[in-house]
């Protein structure tokens, strides 16, 4: 899965789209209702991001992936994207993870960032209580011991823990794990030897015009160059990408 942090216009995501899908992706993410800490930082595209998302995926013949933050907005959010996604801050929003398991979606639960996986896991039963079975599982970093370096502290334990405890797929998002592009690309090659079934990375055309988390985006060369890496990892371990 790869894609901008926040959909920003039909050009943006056009490149976003032509990069994923030339590096060999299957997933084009972006965000259009943006969690941020601050109510004064851009707060996503919401309606008008969720068209350009659908747009530049079906351009590409790739599948789409956006969050919702909001019950309310499960229906809508559902009819442009092929993945529901829930953020690390609402794991725990119980009445968004019930309206979510009602639509039938497909749907990628993030970890919380405080969020033990026994919590991670129960999180993910609210989704399948109502017959949706269809969840993926996503590690995207924990509170740090220290925000000196990195953003969080990406939990690679989780990845081989979930896969044994569990029967969904696990997916790793270093870009939020480690929160700086440059050591993006060994994170990722270390989440595909740890055992994840995918990986989402955040791509952006001209990542230091990004309007959300540009210091933790990879360029379209720079995804270029990661993807067969990841796939010679994943092959040493017996798998494909
Ligand atoms: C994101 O995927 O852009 C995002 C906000 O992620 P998280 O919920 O993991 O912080
Ligand atoms: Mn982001």
């Amino acid at each position: 899965m790869a894609g901008p942090c926040s959909v920003e216009s039909s050009d943006q995501m056009r490149l976003a789209a032509e990069a994923a899908r030339t590096a060999g992706a299957s997933v084009l993410r972006g965000g259009a209702f943006k969690p941020r800490t601050s109510p004064y930082s851009f707060q996503g595209l919401q309606e008008a991001g969720l068209k350009i998302l659908q747009q530049a995926g079906r351009e590409q013949n790739l599948l789409t992936i956006s969050e919702v933050m909001q019950h309310d907005l499960v229906p809508l959010v559902a009819s442009y994207v092929d993945i529901l996604q829930i953020g690390a801050r609402n794991m725990q929003n119980f009445p968004l993870l019930v309206e979510v398991g009602k639509s039938g979606h497909p749907m990628m639960l993030k970890r919380g960032p405080s969020a033990t996986l026994d919590e991670f896991l129960l999180a993910a039963e609210y989704l399948m209580h109502h017959s949706n079975a269809k969840v993926l599982l996503c590690e995207r970093g924990v509170q740090p011991l220290d925000r000196s370096y990195t953003r969080n502290t990406l939990d690679l334990n989780a990845a081989p823990v979930l896969k044994e405890i569990s029967h969904l797929p696990v997916i790793v998002d270093p870009s939020h794990g480690v929160g700086v592009s440059r050591y993006v690309p060994a994170m990722a090659m270390a989440s595909v030897a740890a055992g994840a079934d995918g990986i989402m990375l955040e791509v952006h055309p001209n990542p230091r015009e990004a309007m959300s988390d540009g210091a933790q985006s990879l360029t379209p060369a720079q995804l270029q160059v990661l993807m067969p890496q990841l796939r010679a990892v994943a092959a040493a371990i017996g798998r494909s990408l």
